[in-house]
């Protein structure tokens, strides 16, 4: 097949915007042909780009030779066609598709490329296999859905690049080529051909050098900036990933969420759903873990309720619950009103699933068959209404699922250690539960307005988590991360570690975190002591981080700031499954990319001139 130039000739329209209006004029379309039907004198075919696709006809007695060419096109072929636009004739049109009242009549084509038959259709829907999709990412990436998820990624960004510059913020781009940053993963390094034994690391984040910025001077930053983590890629992680980085001199915690609010709210409204105009709501870590048994609170649930105290000393020794331990209820919404056996077996499932724990479902609906815990049965359900109505504004009905957790006498103790156990345990239950009944509720139906995004923001977490297996505090947040100041002159930060609050918070979104970070430290002996308590002796402190604890030295102004992944953001507005149909390159969850095939081994050369040999372990 002989293939044609494309010379001079110029698109006038693109495929997805013919109208009704447009009938008469002569066009010019450049595009993929999706689909070919064949009529023998009429061939038909679908020309598809990014806005969307045209049916283009051919008619033999118009132009023989156009009508050749297009005989001659297959799926995926790259073709330049000119004709004359018509309505379509009665119940010819298509109302799926926008462009479906018209079509193109053809006079003359373009064959500009052809196309090997492709390992499935960007004209398909859904496609199975991700591994093919990802070795042929280019034909992937042509589908509509695919098309449109990047659309929306860009307008996305666009519209928080917007936002923050409006407010005031400079985007500054930091490097990737530097030291490693301390986030809690490996660090992906770079070898140095210069200067031989030494490595570049690539940027967990861009942690240390917003810091420096603020102390610089700008006061306001962003940056839609990569980050790079080698860590076991656990479902939905990627290895290099999407921040919108931020940081500010002066702020309150609260001048931090104003502007988070502000740029997701212009995000949303980018993508189409507009924000209701209240502050998100904020809880601490403390009343997180009570309230819902865990520090990303998905609030499209009713909350756990706090039963301790009506479980008296003696009703729980008649009810074999252990003496002190919490117990908490919560309710999933019209998933009760069972049949007798559905319910048994509901009630072994949760047995099962606590395990040995130690906990135990208290059957609420059976206590009422029993004159003596009436009472109980009653001021339970109380309670439940009292959340369900704070909730939902519904009583608590036997329509609905009353889950009550007890622990039972002589519950491991170590357990009581921890006072957030039992809490988180039963957490974990309401969302497993949640999932379970998901078409019951259906409060995790998209209906496409506000409603279907509950916002938080999670503030004073714990400054630092113990580590059993190192005999060490870590850092909860990271290490640049402010103590509260009252724990600062309390001299907690000396003398009672466990109980130092972080300046740090996270905005979640659904039970899923959006972003965390933190008021920073801004001076040397408050970092330098946490370091420290992190188990680095001055000296490490120093060889790590003492270009940074030189720069605290030269007038550091009080700053903060906060990092939101744009990949999940960008995902939950496409209604996407995962981060990679987000991500126009993503890598698999063995960090691979398909496509390029990286990573590779390289040529003797490349490692002798890197001054490295690769020594293979067994
Ligand atoms: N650097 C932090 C992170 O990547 C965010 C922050 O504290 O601003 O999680």
């Amino acid at each position: 097949m002989t293939l044609d130039f494309l010379g001079s000739l110029e698109r006038s329209h693109r495929c997805g915007e013919l109208r009704a209006s447009d009938a008469g004029a002569t066009v010019t379309l450049m595009g993929w042909v999706n689909g070919r039907r064949d009529h023998g004198g009429l061939i038909f075919l679908d020309l598809r780009d990014r806005t969307g696709i045209t049916q283009v006809v051919f008619d033999q007695s118009v132009s023989a030779e156009a009508h050749a060419k297009a005989e001659a096109a297959r799926p995926e072929y790259v073709v330049a066609v000119t004709g004359t636009v018509r309505v379509r004739g009665e119940g010819l049109t298509n109302p799926r598709m926008p462009t479906g009242e018209i079509e193109v009549a053809i006079h003359e084509m373009l064959l500009l490329n052809d196309a090997k038959t492709p390992p499935f259709s960007p004209a398909e829907d859904a496609i199975a296999n991700e591994e093919v999709r990802l070795k042929y990412r280019y034909l992937d990436l042509r589908r509509e859905e695919m098309q449109k998820n990047f659309a929306i990624r860009s307008r996305v960004a666009m519209a928080i690049r917007n936002y923050l510059v409006e407010e005031g913020f400079l985007e500054i781009e930091t490097p990737f080529m530097t030291r490693s940053t301390p986030e809690g993963a490996r660090d992906y390094l770079v070898p140095s051909r210069v200067h031989p034994g030494s490595f570049y690391a690539l940027p967990q984040s861009p942690q240390i050098f917003k810091q420096i910025l603020m102390i610089s001077g700008f006061d306001r930053y962003f940056q839609v900036a990569r980050c790079f983590r080698d860590e076991d890629l656990r479902a939905d992680r990627q290895p290099e990933f999407t921040q919108i980085d931020l940081e500010m001199t002066f702020p309150r915690q609260e001048t931090v969420f104003k502007v988070v609010e502000g740029f997701l709210r212009a995000a949303f409204a980018a993508a189409g759903v507009e924000l209701c105009a209240e502050p998100f709501v904020q809880m601490t870590y403390d009343q997180a873990i009570q309230k819902y048994g865990i520090d990303k609170p998905d609030m499209r649930l009713p909350a756990m309720v706090d039963l301790t105290n009506d479980l008296t000393p003696q009703l729980r020794e008649s009810l074999k619950i252990d003496p002190a331990l919490p117990v908490y209820g919560f309710t999933i919404p019209k998933a009760g009103g069972l049949s007798g056996t559905a319910r048994k077996a509901l009630i072994n499932e949760i047995r099962a699933n606590l395990g040995d724990t130690g906990l135990d479902f208290l059957d609420v609906a059976r206590l009422r068959t029993n004159e003596a815990f009436v009472p109980l049965a009653e001021a339970i359900a109380a309670k439940l209404t009292a959340e369900q109505i704070v909730f939902c504004g519904e009583n608590f009905t036997t329509d609905d699922l009353a889950v009550v957790i007890t622990a039972t006498p002589g519950t491991p103790a170590a357990w009581n250690y921890d006072k957030q156990w039992i809490p988180k345990r039963v957490g974990a239950l309401r969302l497993e539960l949640a999932k379970k009944f998901a078409d019951k509720h259906g409060l995790f139906a998209q209906t496409g307005t506000a409603k279907d995004f509950r916002f938080l923001w999670v503030t004073d977490f714990p400054m630092y988590e113990w580590n059993e297996e190192t005999k060490q505090w870590d850092a909860a947040h990271h290490p640049f991360t402010s103590p509260h100041e009252e724990d600062i002159k309390s001299g907690a930060l000396w003398n009672d570690k466990g109980a130092v609050r972080a300046l740090a918070y996270d905005v979640v979104l659904n039970g899923t975190e959006l972003g965390s970070g933190s008021i920073r430290i801004h001076r040397k002996d408050v970092q330098s002591e946490i370091f420290r308590t992190l188990g680095m002796t001055d000296e490490e402190a120093h060889q790590r981080f003492g270009f940074f604890l030189d720069a605290l030295e030269y007038g550091t102004p009080p700053h903060g700031g906060i990092a939101l992944g744009l990949d999940r953001i960008v995902m939950i507005l496409a209604g996407a499954s995962s981060l990679r149909e987000v991500i126009a390159f993503p890598k698999t969850a063995k960090a691979i990319d398909l496509m390029v095939d990286a990573p590779t081994p390289v040529s003797e050369l490349q490692l002798r001139e890197l001054n490295l040999r690769i020594a293979h372990r067994n």
